[in-house]
């Protein structure tokens, strides 16, 4: 996922007659884990209540007298607790005649249903998470989430509609969806083959529990376009709810995009379709406020606001989609077993977020530089924004231990690293292993190798994986991983640069007199708007500091002009139309006390940090930077 959670930042259906055509008759069914018959689901998007939609649930026989109902408390992907039972309402229970079974609700997850041998089938409503993020403390990640709006769109995220009995989730399933007239599908859930069309009926069908929930289903109108990569059918579909954009608006950034990307896993197997769901939030109170994504294996879904601008918006799906689909080389193929047997009620973190979420998050920057998307300054700067934000978490925490704990505290609250740091780990280890073998090794040979022993249907052992790649790479790759991974030593970024002839030094840049692009260096105070003060604990530019101006002083005149909030807008206006050579008396209070200031006006810098090429290296490391920037 980002935010999956990325760095960017963070309804059921009624039986009418008509049903009894996908129904048939439940009593003739065998016992469900002997011949496989599948479980059927019906959702009705037609009869919302409340803004609730109905669930069936028809299971076929069971031949133990109790049986557990579960709808997952997380899913693969979010690294977070989400108790999805927490949606789902009045549970019941019926028997073959019609009568209620006696039921007990055990945890927000977990539903006990007794005399389960004449268990006919279950029903209960599912409630919005979107709707209800404001007013929870820790919200579902919209990409993760339920959009019920009647008539309008449906975000079926599929674990928080459908559960699973105890002890059978590797039984196929039928899931059938009642759906307004104008309402049109996108998913990679296959539709039931052989079913006679019904334009109010859609009926999909999975192998096991597992592919029910990796493939979410957006219904909105029609709004979706699709593109072929090499022998990948793609599919973007997005819901604007103002009609702001279109998948059109879209489609060639996506296609540009994933054919650099196919062009840099080259001939890493993937999948043969793939669907890109967009739901565009309004922001309002009760709409999704968790933008990112969240991968799966055919899919992904994202989430952004509608405000944002085409260009805006355009950039931040390439690097949100980039990121979700580069997922399918890990997890979704190269994962341990506490992936491949995901216990959705009770999961086993695994300790490599470096490489779920890091070697992923490197890889969708990578391949832009690589691929000629962006050029060697824009990555710098990416490279170095992790190293800054990093900085916000806990740099001694050992990045196995926090990911097998992700889950608790304190280990919870640096999740987002994993975007940070996880990447920059991988910065490093790219450059490390291209020291050792020449330049013509790197991360992505590695990722090469390992999907070349392990798959979607082959884990590996947590503990087994870091010995593994040492013995295919480097004593020193071992070192690295003991130190700065199991180990909790912060890497010296600088040193790993250095190898490739970078250095981060401090430049200056050109600025505003009181504004730093959108950023004040000056404020306002809360009781009185008309007390106009300098930023405090913030790099002032060279105006401030060679005037002698100092955070906290409170600015009372500026060459003659009388400074409330008024005033000093239209001064700041002005200011754009400054000479360097003009006069500048400026009256400041500091400690109760009135000082005049007075110097030129200059041109305004800020210094701050940037990743640059060192001047005069030798060609071994102009040498290394290109395999690393440039080869693939
Ligand atoms: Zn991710």
């Amino acid at each position: 996922m980002v935010l999956d959670r990325h760095s960017f930042m963070k309804k059921t259906l009624v039986l009418l007659g008509l049903i009894c055509v996908f129904c048939g008759c439940t009593t003739s069914k065998g016992l469900l884990t002997i011949d496989k018959a599948p479980i059927l689901v019906s959702m009705d998007l037609v009869n919302i209540k409340n803004d609730k939609v109905e669930v069936t649930i028809d299971p076929g026989a069971f031949k133990s007298d109790v049986v557990l109902f579960k709808i997952p408390k997380t899913i693969p992907g979010t690294y977070s607790t989400d108790d999805y039972g927490k949606y789902v309402q009045d549970l019941v229970a019926l028997d073959y005649g019609g009568k209620v079974l006696n039921v007990v609700q055990e945890d927000d997850n977990t539903w006990r249903i007794s005399s389960a041998k004449r268990l006919d089938k279950i029903t209960y409503w599912v409630n919005d998470t979107y709707d209800t993020e404001q007013e929870m403390m820790d919200p579902v990640f919209s990409p993760a989430g339920i959009n019920i709006l009647e008539g309008e769109n449906y975000m079926l995220n599929l674990h928080g509609f459908v559960g699973y009995f105890d002890g059978s989730k590797e039984v196929p399933y039928t899931v059938l969806v009642r759906k307004p007239l104008d309402l049109v599908a996108t998913t990679t859930l296959p539709m039931e083959p052989d079913r006679k069309p019904d334009p109010a009926w859609d009926a999909f069908v999975a192998k096991r529990y597992f592919e029910v929930i990796d493939n979410p289903i957006l219904y909105a109108r029609p709004n979706t376009e699709s593109f072929v990569i090499k022998d990948i059918k793609v599919t973007l579909t997005v819901y604007s709810p103002n009609g702001r954009y279109k998948a059109a608006d879209l489609k060639d950034r996506m296609e540009e995009m994933m054919l650099a990307q196919k062009a840099f896993l080259g001939d890493i197997d993937g999948t043969k379709e793939y669907a890109i769901l967009l739901y565009l939030s309004e922001l309002g109170e009760l709409d999704a406020q968790g933008f990112g994504a969240l991968e799966h294996h055919t899919s992904t879904v994202v989430v952004l606001p509608e405000t944002m601008s085409k260009e805006e918006l355009a950039q931040v799906m390439v690097d949100v989609v980039s990121h979700e689909f580069f997922h399918i080389l890990t997890p979704l193929t190269i994962h341990s077993r506490e992936i491949q047997f995901f216990d959705f009620n009770d999961p086993q973190m695994s300790k490599h977020l470096w490489m779920y979420e890091g070697t992923t998050e490197y890889f969708a920057n990578l391949f832009q530089i690589q691929q000629g998307l962006i050029g060697e300054a824009e990555f710098y700067e990416r490279m170095l924004d992790k190293i800054i934000n990093s900085s916000f978490y806990n740099d001694t925490m050992s990045f196995t231990k926090m990911s097998e704990n992700i889950l608790e505290e304190p280990y919870a609250a640096n999740y987002a690293n994993v975007y940070e740091k996880g990447a920059l780990i991988n910065m490093a280890l790219d450059i490390l292993i291209r020291e050792r073998s020449g330049g013509e090794k790197g991360v992505l040979w590695l990722m090469k190798e390992l999907s070349r022993n392990y798959g979607r249907e082959i884990p590996f052992e947590d503990d087994a994986l870091i010995a593994e790649i040492v013995a295919m790479t480097y004593p020193e790759v071992g070192a690295f991983f003991d130190t700065h991974v199991i180990g909790n030593v912060p890497i010296d970024y600088e040193a790993y640069l250095a190898k490739v002839g970078l250095a981060v030094v401090n430049l200056e840049r050109q600025t505003g007199f009181f504004l730093d692009g959108e950023i004040p260096f000056i404020d306002v105070k809360d009781e009185n708007n008309d007390v106009v003060f300098v930023r405090e604990n913030i790099p002032l530019n060279s105006f401030f500091n060679d005037m002698g101006i100092k955070g906290g002083d409170v600015i009372k005149n500026i060459n003659g002009t009388d400074i409330n909030l008024e005033s000093m807008r239209s001064i700041i206006a002005f200011s754009y139309n400054w000479t360097s050579d003009k006069r500048i008396i400026i009256e400041v209070l500091r400690n109760e006390e009135v000082i005049t200031l007075e110097g030129d006006a200059g041109s305004p810098v800020v210094l701050e940090d940037g990743i640059v090429a060192v001047e005069g290296v030798s060609n071994d490391f102009l040498d290394l930077r290109n395999t690393w920037l440039k080869q693939y």
